[in-house]
């Protein structure tokens, strides 16, 4: 620590499977991190991997501690000590972790370094999500946003939506919230609603995500930015509360902020006839019943938010070969992956007359099950 003192933080790393390639999956920082927790987290991988094919399997890891309290000098320490004691499990072709809650480029590139000293030679694939200087990729920041995009860009054609038409209503307009909104605003969709955690602001003739994160950046929060002139072309915005914004009538809600924000209590009260999830796990298996029913089609998380996980793939796997792509190559490479499983989800689902959850489970699990069974495994 800065005063001089020696201090231990109990350090996590779950590696959930492998049996289709090197684990992969974040390290988060934070006080309420648990190994429940982590492990949780590495299965999700596990399935989501597995599902959008990318040669990976499922990992997850963390670090007990608040980190707000630290120093940057105390944080890089504590980044170069998870690696010390984790090196030996860590390697491109082993267990490739990234940023997660807390957690940045900055720390992958402590990490890296470290990785790099104790191993005597350069492994940029061996960490993603790091500065672009580094071997990073330029897009990750925006690939879930996009890849969310891409999917609701599915699930229109699906109900036959026209963009034009379509509104849209986003809670949580952070990094992935944010990006989602900005693309399909620029493919013509109109955005109805946004919120963060402090309230939401509602237009029926729509908003615009740039002007609504410029004017959140100067006044601290989407509810303030309602008036006349600021987020929409001159007609007042409203504000309502997160749970209005959840039941408001819009052609397709995406929940992009936290867990269990659709449950038991608000699902038959949702208006909106797809939901894709952005965040991880926003529906209640509850809720997910009740939208069941009410034949809202749901897009799951691990299809949904995938973008991110993809774009990880393709970091490593342009560190591994030494050649970058531009941009509009990222972003139609990803595209074409989503497409693809999204086409394929709606198949399974469809073959077995069941939700879309069920199918990308079924395609997942079952993905993991022929490559364990064919290790010999079963
Ligand atoms: P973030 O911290 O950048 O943004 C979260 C936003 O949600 C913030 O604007 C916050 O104010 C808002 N928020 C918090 N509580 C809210 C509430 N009760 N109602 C409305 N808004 C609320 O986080 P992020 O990186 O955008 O991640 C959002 C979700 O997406 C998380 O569930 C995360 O696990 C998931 N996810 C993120 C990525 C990624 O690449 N960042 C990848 C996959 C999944």
């Amino acid at each position: 620590m800065d005063d001089g003192s020696t201090q231990n933080f109990n350090s996590l790393r779950v590696q959930h499977n492998d049996a289709l390639g090197p684990f992969k999956g974040g390290i988060r920082f934070g006080p309420g991190v648990s190994l429940d927790e982590v492990k949780a987290l590495a299965m999700w991988m596990t399935w989501k991997t597995a599902l959008v094919g990318v040669p990976f399997g499922g990992a997850k890891g963390g670090i007990i501690c608040d980190p707000k309290r630290f120093s940057k000098r105390e944080l890089e320490a504590l980044s170069r000590g998870y690696v010390q004691q984790f090196v030996e499990y860590i390697g491109p072709d082993k267990d490739i972790p990234a940023p997660d809650m807390y957690t940045n480029a900055q720390i992958m590139a402590w990490m890296l370094d470290e990785y790099e000293k104790l191993t005597g030679h350069h492994v940029p694939g061996a960490f993603t999500g790091k500065p672009v200087e580094l071997g990073g990729i330029r897009t990750r920041e925006s690939a879930t946003g996009y890849g969310g995009a891409v999917v609701v860009q599915q699930v229109a054609r699906l109900l036959k939506m026209k963009p034009k038409s379509t509104s849209v209503a986003v809670q949580g307009f952070g990094n992935v919230g944010h990006s989602a909104a900005q693309f399909l605003f620029d493919a013509g969709y109109k955005i109805v609603a946004l919120s963060d955690s402090q309230g939401a602001i509602y237009n029926k003739k729509g908003l615009n995500p740039a002007a609504a994160m410029t004017c959140k950046i100067e006044k601290g929060k989407i509810a303030e930015c309602y008036f006349a002139g600021s987020v929409v072309n001159g007609s007042k915005s409203g504000v309502i509360s997160n749970d209005e914004l959840l039941e408001l009538d819009v052609d397709i809600l995406i929940p992009a902020a936290l867990e269990n924000q659709i449950t038991a209590k608000n699902a038959e009260k949702i208006k909106a006839k797809a939901v894709v999830e952005l965040a991880n796990g926003p529906t209640t298996p509850e809720a997910d019943k009740i939208l069941q029913q009410k034949k809202t089609t749901v897009v799951p998380d691990v299809l949904a938010n995938a973008g991110g996980v993809v774009a990880s793939y393709f970091e490593w796997v342009q560190n591994s070969y030494g050649y970058y792509w531009t941009d509009e190559e990222v972003y139609d490479k990803l595209s074409d992956i989503l497409v693809k499983a999204f086409g394929r989800v709606l198949g399974k689902s469809g073959e077995h007359k069941a939700d879309m959850r069920t199918g990308a489970y079924l395609l997942a699990v079952g993905r993991v099950a022929k490559a364990i069974e064919l290790r010999g495994g079963i």
